[in-house]
């Protein structure tokens, strides 16, 4: 019947808890694939490339730009970060759910692919800024300048909300597992146009 897989965007500014979340859905549910990203960020001492992220040169992310390997790729505090295509086709064909830790500029290219009609996204916030502050200071990953920065990408940030199809306020933590994971398996049930007609057709043929 339906074999192809889903997508799952998840956006929102850096520190609201994406990392988190998407660690529950990978701990909870089969058959997901979570989509590494290629970045020019220099690594952070817990994060493992080819795991967190592959970790590349300027020199190297422009010439798969040139190449045309991103699905999508943009500019995020000065540094480049996207997504390659062809593993997120496999897990597709694959029939699994495919996870998308990426910005809203990202998500804005994704919109207009031709994936589009398999994707569901949802922006992940913190009740306030203050407390946006306050997790990335105990975070302890970037510093006091670079947080700075993450706080006013965050402010950018927060006027493309409007645009996903679900809102995730994460505050109580287990609470938010609880929202995240019932996302994943109604994402699972996007289905693209193409897809459903040859569902028709096999509906009125037995
Ligand atoms: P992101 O991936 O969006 O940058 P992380 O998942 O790294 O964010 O979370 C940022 C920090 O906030 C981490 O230290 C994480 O443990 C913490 N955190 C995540 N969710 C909550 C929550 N609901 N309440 C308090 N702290 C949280
Ligand atoms: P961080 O540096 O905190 O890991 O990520 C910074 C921002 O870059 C986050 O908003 C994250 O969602 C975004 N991001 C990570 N990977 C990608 C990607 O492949 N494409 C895009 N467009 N954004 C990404």
């Amino acid at each position: 019947m339906f074999k192809k897989g889903s997508l799952l965007i998840i956006s929102g500014p850096s520190g609201a808890g994406k990392s988190t979340l998407i660690q529950t859905i990978l701990e909870n549910e089969k058959d997901v694939y979570f989509s590494i990203s290629t970045t020019t960020r220099p690594k952070r001492s817990v994060e493992r490339d080819g795991i967190d992220y592959y970790f590349v040169t300027k020199e190297e992310f422009e010439k798969e730009i040139q190449e045309g390997m991103f699905l999508e790729w943009a500019n995020v505090h000065g540094y480049y970060y996207g997504t390659s295509l062809r593993p997120v086709l496999r897990a597709l064909e694959e029939g699994k759910l495919v996870l998308f830790d990426i910005d809203v500029q990202g998500y804005a290219s994704i919109k207009k692919s031709p994936l589009a009609p398999l994707a569901t996204s949802v922006f992940v916030t913190t009740p306030s800024m203050s407390e946006l502050e306050r997790r990335l200071q105990t975070r302890g990953t970037d510093t006091p300048q670079t947080i700075k920065k993450r706080i006013q990408n965050a402010i950018e940030e927060m006027a493309y909300m409007k645009e996903y199809d679900f809102i995730l306020i994460n505050s109580d933590l287990a609470r938010s597992k609880e929202q995240i994971l019932a996302i994943a398996k109604a994402a699972r049930l996007k289905r693209d146009p193409k897809e459903i007609e040859e569902f028709i057709n096999y509906w009125q043929s037995h």
